[in-house]
């Protein structure tokens, strides 16, 4: 009775083990249609083919050995997993720490069963969770998504009146996160790398400080004062990239955005008010825009009162859609999303043909247009179905290049080989994780 009680605990205690272990043999998806990410069109009839965590080939003329395992979706659409990269997995501190923590586990992991198998956590509000999230996945001791973090925020504007967040070695940062000059600017660079951040994210427009505007000037012209100067975004670009980072700038418009512009920053989130030569220069330096759209879509109840009724950030995000697409910016899909709505921001693919993507175009942003921002080059082993990738595969039921909307009911969901999500057809016990249900 004692031993199998022990060997009961140790079965527990491994069990973290079964989550990241692939199957072993030979996997074959069938599905009536798959969607190439690359070219942006539909293909009849496909087999994927799958070892352990990779996928092998991919195609309607592809062998299926006979002692594979067959995986037949029917006539579902087969896609590979979506990336998002950019959301908040923690919550704005209401609660303990350790509570935020795992409701941002819960949190990481609705992305996964909503299809997002990678997500880009760009900052952590005032706490260090994502990264240690990101690495309780890697290790094995919870199911998730693939995860890239940034940790805290530099500059982080309103949000962190609080102390600063302690590392695990019990130091904060000097100067709670807000640069002054460049070699601060560069230490808190090396501090962020030093606890495992993958990204910087810098706040580059102070759009909320003070009590006369929000947003926005009486005459429809955004505040967008710069938060920091070139110099100091020259330093932390330079800090960042030397030491593998990628850097992310929250930036609405002005001085600001055309400061990160100019250091060459990875990516930007919002670029509400984008001019075209800031288009140019960003299509040209290879710098992706991001829509965000959650934080965006409902700005219009507060902005348009503001600017006598002329423009808020969402009328001007989609002038910033059209504009990138006349100048050839990457879109990277972003979704801002905050906690209680991770796994569903889907919806933002409708809303990107609206304001004037193709379904194709949209969908492509969560596919390599994402892949080519994330960190590690990551595009060669995500955002699309072909041999050497990872085994993330995502299907719906129907054809969503004819009603995006089929985004947001993914039905089947496989992380690196192993089925986090099945609502489509049967398949073996042993090809499912034990850790998610639906
Ligand atoms: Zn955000």
């Amino acid at each position: 009775m004692v031993l199998s009680a022990t060997a009961g605990w140790a079965q527990v205690l491994n069990s973290g083990e079964d989550w990241a272990e692939p199957p072993t043999g030979t996997v074959a998806i069938r599905a009536d249609r798959l969607f190439d990410a690359n070219a942006g069109t539909m293909l009849a009839n496909q087999v994927v083919l799958i070892e352990r965590d990779r996928i092998t080939a991919v195609g309607s003329d592809v062998r299926v050995p006979p002692d594979a395992t067959v995986i037949d979706l029917g006539t579902a659409t087969v896609l590979p997993g979506m990336i998002d990269s950019h959301l908040h997995i923690t919550p704005q501190g209401v609660q303990s720490l350790p509570y935020e923590t795992l409701r941002a586990l819960q949190q990481a992991q609705a992305n996964a069963l909503g299809g997002f198998t990678t997500i880009v956590d760009l900052s952590g509000r005032h706490t260090w969770a994502p990264i240690d999230i990101r690495n309780a996945i890697n290790r094995g001791l919870h199911w998730g998504p693939r995860m890239q973090a940034a940790g805290p925020e530099i500059t982080p504007r309103d949000r962190s009146m609080a102390p600063t967040p302690l590392t695990i070695d019990g130091e904060g940062f000097e100067g709670e996160l807000f640069v002054a000059g460049p070699w601060l600017a560069r230490h808190m660079v090396r501090k962020l790398k030093h606890y495992g951040a993958d990204w910087v994210k810098i706040y580059a427009t102070q759009d909320f400080e003070g009590d006369e505007y929000q947003h926005f000037k009486p005459n429809g012209t955004m505040v967008n004062s710069p938060s920091v100067t070139l110099e100091e975004m020259e330093a932390m670009v330079d800090e960042g990239h030397r030491r593998g980072m990628k850097l992310a700038c929250h930036a609405f418009g002005g001085e600001g955005l055309e400061n990160c512009v100019r250091a060459g920053v990875d990516k930007i989130e919002h670029g509400n008010e984008m001019t075209d030569e800031i288009a140019k220069m960003m299509a040209e330096k290879n710098i992706a825009i991001c829509f965000t759209l959650q934080n965006m879509i409902n700005t219009p109840n507060s902005d348009l009162p503001r600017t006598g009724g002329k423009v808020s950030r969402l009328s001007l995000t989609i002038d910033t859609l059209k504009k990138s697409l006349t100048f050839g910016v990457p879109i990277a899909f972003a979704s801002d999303t905050n906690p209680d709505r991770h796994g569903t921001q889907a919806w933002q693919f409708a809303k990107y043909v609206e304001f004037g993507l193709t379904p194709a175009q949209a969908l492509q942003t969560a596919f390599m247009g994402a892949a080519n921002v994330l960190n590690y080059g990551w595009a060669d082993r995500v955002g699309s179905l072909e041999p050497g990738k990872y085994a993330d595969v995502i299907a719906v039921s129907g054809n969503p290049l004819d009603d995006i909307t089929e985004m947001e009911r993914v039905r089947f969901v496989m992380k690196g080989g192993v089925v986090l999500k099945n609502e489509l057809t049967e398949i073996p016990a042993g090809l499912m994780t034990s850790g998610a249900t639906r």
